[in-house]
């Protein structure tokens, strides 16, 4: 048990706390043992789990991407400590910009597509972008992206595609009237990717799968 650690989310996976870390407040992602699994292969797989979600975050990180700092990785533990980022989710946001100007709008899809422009170019698959996994940092105003808990690394139009659907799938369900917002963001995001011309087309086709899919039921 991590000493002063307050239990912030008890997910499926992992439980997440926050807990004094040397002189800051850090998030510790614990994931804990699956007792149907086999115990050895249950804690390989599950360390496996760990490593993958602390290089992807490391990874957008060092390409440019505000993230978490990753502080320490407690392999026997299975848990991730990272910096807390003191801020607004873009859940949040959305629900209060009523009153925002359009240059505050702006600033902020264009927060939006280039930081997702520089994570796929770094070929870093979110895996579970959701307007609840983007912060913005109340320090400085800069979008920080979070949770890579179902991340992965891919350079396939496909995967970066199925990343951006998910996304819009968000914006679309608990945002209404939000889709000028998530082609404003499509369109910063093609024009700070030069790959990018492959994966929205391949977004075209995965919408169409979606809209197949949702209609055979
Ligand atoms: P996760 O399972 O990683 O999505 O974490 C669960 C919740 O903890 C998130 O929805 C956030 O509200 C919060 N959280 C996770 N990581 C951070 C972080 N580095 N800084 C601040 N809050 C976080």
């Amino acid at each position: 048990m991590i000493e002063n650690a307050v239990l912030i989310k008890q997910g499926a996976e992992a439980r997440v706390y926050t807990a004094p870390f040397l002189t800051r407040t850090a998030i510790i992602k614990e994931r804990f043992p699956k007792t149907y699994r086999h115990p050895i292969l249950d804690n390989k797989l599950t360390t496996r789990r760990v490593t993958q979600e602390a290089r992807c975050l490391f990874k957008c990180y060092r390409s440019g991407v505000d993230t978490p700092v990753l502080y320490f990785v407690d392999i026997e533990n299975n848990a991730i400590y990272m910096e807390f980022v003191k801020g607004k989710t873009l859940k949040d946001l959305i629900s209060e910009m009523g009153e925002w100007s359009s240059s505050k709008y702006e600033e902020l899809t264009t927060k939006i597509g280039v930081a997702l422009a520089k994570m796929h170019s770094a070929d870093v698959i979110h895996g579970d972008l959701t307007t609840s996994n983007l912060l913005l940092r109340e320090s400085n105003n800069s979008l920080v992206v979070i949770d890579f808990g179902l991340s992965y690394i891919s350079s396939l139009p496909e995967d970066k595609a199925v990343d951006l659907y998910v996304l819009e799938k968000t914006f679309l369900s608990t945002h209404p009237n939000s889709e000028s917002m998530f082609t404003s963001i499509l369109d910063i995001y093609k024009n700070n990717y030069k790959a990018s011309k492959d994966i929205l087309s391949k977004l075209a086709e995965v919408r169409l799968r979606g809209r197949k899919r949702s209609m055979v039921g």
